[in-house]
């Protein structure tokens, strides 16, 4: 038998949710059934407001609740490193190995051929701009080592060829075909410290 429509409908909606099968979210809806209304509505406040607040860093693309993100705008990193990698959730892998301090740049995706993606369908325009325009001296790819992480870097150390930048990719350590999200810290640690020279 099912349930009333109306947990039916929280069920249908949680088990939209990423990883999420029917009976986790029966399991769901019925933590919302067993919490009060003040904890149900700050879960749900924050979703809505996460949905309509959340802006992209005008500078490096990354999430922010500003113009400008949070690592954009700490003064005490290095000016000079600008580590280009897909997505925001790599930035926040990079991230907590500590390893690095400079800037970066989330191209918000990659070239992917068979899906459709070419480099104007990413941030790659406003990339070249920002080594054009910026003090950057050394951009470090840090896109997927799979076919679409390294077609994007061949990419872009193409449209940097001609700019006065050294250019490095990681790579070392972090198996082909996995991603910079889901390496361990160490293997992350490693892959930048032996990130290989290709241009400069
Ligand atoms: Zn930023």
């Amino acid at each position: 038998m099912p349930y009333p429509p109306l947990i039916e409908k929280v069920i249908f909606h949680f088990s939209k949710l990423p990883g999420v099968g029917r009976r986790s979210a029966e399991r769901m809806a019925f933590w919302v059934l067993g919490h009060s209304r003040e904890e149900v509505s700050a879960l749900a406040q924050s979703i809505v407001e996460l949905k309509e607040n959340l802006k992209s860093c005008r500078l490096c693309n990354n999430f922010a609740q500003a113009d400008v993100c949070m690592i954009c705008s700490d003064s005490s990193r290095d000016q000079y490193t600008l580590c280009v990698v897909e997505d925001p959730k790599d930035v926040l892998a990079i991230e907590k190995t500590g390893a690095y301090k400079g800037q970066y740049h989330v191209l918000m995706g990659n070239i992917s051929p068979a899906d459709g993606r070419g480099p104007e369908d990413i941030k790659i325009g406003h990339l070249v701009n920002r080594v054009q325009s910026g003090l950057i001296k050394e951009v470090v790819i840090a896109t997927d080592p799979d076919n679409e992480g390294e077609m994007t870097s061949l990419y872009i150390i193409d449209r940097l060829k001609d700019k006065n930048v050294k250019v490095s990719r990681i790579g070392l350590g972090i198996p082909m075909g996995s991603s910079v999200e889901f390496s361990d810290m160490s293997t992350l640690c490693v892959s930048f410290n032996s990130r290989r020279k290709i241009q400069k």
